[in-house]
């Protein structure tokens, strides 16, 4: 079976409190695909998180990182600091520190360079804002990020490597792109990653999330089309209950 992911991006919600007492009840859900589920959460509650979810397979992932292994870098977390609290995944790249944290493609190559070198795995978050897609310049503008930020990843890296489709019109806003339009860039990135190592393993092995609004009544429309392996979501994974539907709806459509 095709592996599947649910990650749900907390951005800067959540006290640790709060974090918990959502990671206990979504323990006690006893999901059916709990090692295809990731909280994404802010630094501060990763290790209470993790130590709540003690016993699931729930997976717990951080939302950046800093490339340089330690150093004058006030404000800024390491790899080591997130391996040592046992994260499994990192997202990179997402639009909101693009846009508001100047995030360039280079500082993320690197990123992602130091995490798969750790062993945590990286969500690289690549999309286009609406301007670029009323152009019909979408396909070019997610095929330059892909490549900058993959530059020099090695075949074995990119095993290690997640990507999500997210367009910058969608995320929060209410806006889902239609199953057709996510369903096209990622089969439009799983194409060019995987025509890159001439490896046809590597494309059909290689998981492309979709997010952008997405929630359980617009999920099973989406995570039924091929070339969409789960989803990123924000707003829908505050939420206990909603993002375990999310789960459950993501399980019934394998
Ligand atoms: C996100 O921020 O990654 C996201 C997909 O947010 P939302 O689901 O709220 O659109």
């Amino acid at each position: 079976m095709k592996k599947f992911l649910i990650a749900g991006n907390w951005k800067m919600n959540m006290t640790t409190a709060e974090a918990v007492e959502f990671a206990n009840e979504l323990k006690a859900k006893e999901l059916g695909n709990e090692e295809e589920v990731a909280i994404i959460a802010p630094f501060t509650q990763l290790e209470a998180i993790k130590s709540a979810l003690k016993g699931s397979d729930i997976k717990v992932g951080a939302q950046n990182v800093h490339y340089e292994e330690s150093g004058a870098y006030t404000g800024e977390i390491s790899v080591d600091m997130l391996k040592e609290i046992g994260v499994d995944y990192c997202v990179i790249g997402h639009s909101e520190r693009r846009q508001y944290f100047n995030e360039t493609d280079s500082a993320i190559n690197l990123k992602l360079k130091a995490l798969i070198k750790a062993g945590i795995k990286p969500i690289l978050c690549v999309g286009e804002s609406l301007e670029i897609r009323e152009a019909g310049n979408e396909n070019t503008f997610v095929a330059t990020q892909v490549m900058a930020d993959i530059d020099g990843l090695s075949y074995e890296d990119m095993k290690e490597l997640v990507i999500a489709y997210e367009p910058i019109w969608a995320i929060g806003t209410g806006k889902t792109a239609t199953p057709e339009q996510a369903a096209d860039m990622c089969g439009f990135i799983r194409g060019l990653v995987g025509g890159l190592y001439d490896n046809v393993h590597l494309e059909d092995s290689l998981l492309i999330l979709y997010g952008g609004s997405m929630k359980p009544s617009n999920a099973k429309e989406l995570l039924t089309k091929d070339n969409i392996d789960g989803g990123l979501i924000g707003g829908a994974s505050l939420k206990v209950d909603s993002f375990a539907e999310l789960a459950d709806i993501a399980l019934s459509c394998r």
